[in-house]
């Protein structure tokens, strides 16, 4: 089965060409990123916009790379939420209008599912079931992911995702946009422990994470060195900041498994790519007997084959979406 995967959810219009969801025959990535970096941020009518100039270039490009044509595609998967809605709906009309014309079948996918996927196609070999940490822009939720499309949710942020509570501190500091990488390099040469910032593990037994304290903690900290003209050791800020995040997101992915008997964690999601959170949870991993993987960097940002290989398991298991498919800005992971 050849797939063709869209994603269009935020600013990445990426599309895929896959071979049995797993073998990925392209997987072309056109970031809007330096037109939304002067806005400190994705601005969503821009964002659609772009989406509606670049995709017809980006599928052209993608078959071209996979050296196919559009009669060699046997499937459309498109990411239908969550998202911007004005940015969802170009892949999607795209996606409608493609199966249409080639009478082939269409699914809707989930991008928080898509994160967890990027997984399947790093590792051929990997099978559910594990524990997955999904961490990105907009989420950050811990999952039992107990068989190809039957997920329970054990927690998820009650306030900021992981990514946004690096964004915004990133944005406080004068980083730039988007925030997450330059922090983890930052850190890397910093002290972890040289400030103390608060570490919100919620209630006994809670799987759910929040950051909004932390965020409060460490702009308060920024407006009193401002205050006080003293200079902010961007570092020892960066790395001290950073351990507060991964390690509650590690502690409580390691409570999940525990729980679940599960001796597998799966890392997902654009945060996925902090080295910091990857060498910690690996650390913890080894230390409790259980194993640890997570996606290449490319497949841990927004891009289209994750999609295409949760579109792929869907089409396999009968599932099929309709053609008035719409964007669903707030879709949920279905348990
Ligand atoms: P969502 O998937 O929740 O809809 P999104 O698609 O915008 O949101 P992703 O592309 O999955 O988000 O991830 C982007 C986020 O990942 C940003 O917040 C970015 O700062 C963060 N990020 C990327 N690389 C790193 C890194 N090395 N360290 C920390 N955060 C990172
Ligand atoms: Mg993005
Ligand atoms: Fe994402």
């Amino acid at each position: 089965i050849i797939t063709l995967a869209i994603e269009t959810s935020c600013d990445e219009t990426s599309v895929a060409v896959l071979e049995n969801g797993r073998r990925v025959l392209s997987n072309i990535i056109s970031s809007q990123i330096d037109i939304h970096r002067r806005f400190g941020g994705v601005v969503p009518e821009v964002a659609s916009r772009k989406h509606i100039e670049s995709i017809s270039y980006v599928v052209k490009e993608a078959l071209e790379e996979a050296g196919k044509t559009f009669r060699d595609i046997d499937h459309v998967g498109v990411t239908y939420g969550p998202g911007l809605v004005g940015a969802l709906l170009v892949g999607i009309s795209y996606a409608k209008g493609l199966a249409f014309a080639r009478g082939i079948p269409l699914n809707g996918v989930n991008h928080i599912e898509g994160h967890i996927y990027g997984n399947f196609i790093e590792d051929r070999e990997l099978e559910p079931p594990f524990i997955s940490l999904i961490v990105s822009g907009g989420h950050s939720h811990l999952v039992y992911v107990k068989d190809y499309g039957v997920y329970e949710v054990l927690g998820k942020t009650r306030d900021d995702a992981a990514g946004e509570a690096f964004d915004k501190i990133a944005r406080a500091l004068d980083l730039g946009y988007p925030g997450g990488p330059e922090i983890d390099r930052l850190a890397e040469k910093g002290n972890p422990q040289a400030l103390d910032f608060p570490k919100s593990y919620l209630e006994d037994g809670s799987h759910d994470f929040s950051f909004s304290g932390l965020k409060s903690a460490a702009l308060n900290y920024i407006n009193q060195q401002k205050m006080k003209k003293q200079p902010i050791p961007l570092e020892d800020m960066a790395a001290s900041y950073q351990q507060a995040i991964i390690e509650v997101l590690v502690e409580k992915s390691i409570r999940c498994a525990k729980e679940k008997n599960m001796d597998k964690i799966v890392l997902a999601g654009g945060v996925a790519a902090n080295k910091g959170l990857r060498a910690l949870l690996k650390k913890r991993g080894e230390e409790e007997g259980i194993k640890v993987q997570y996606p290449s960097l490319t497949l841990c940002t927004d891009n289209a084959a994750m999609i295409g290989s949760v579109a792929y398991y869907q089409y396999i298991s009968g599932e099929r979406s309709p053609m008035s498919l719409n964007g669903v800005p707030n879709l949920k992971i279905k348990e």
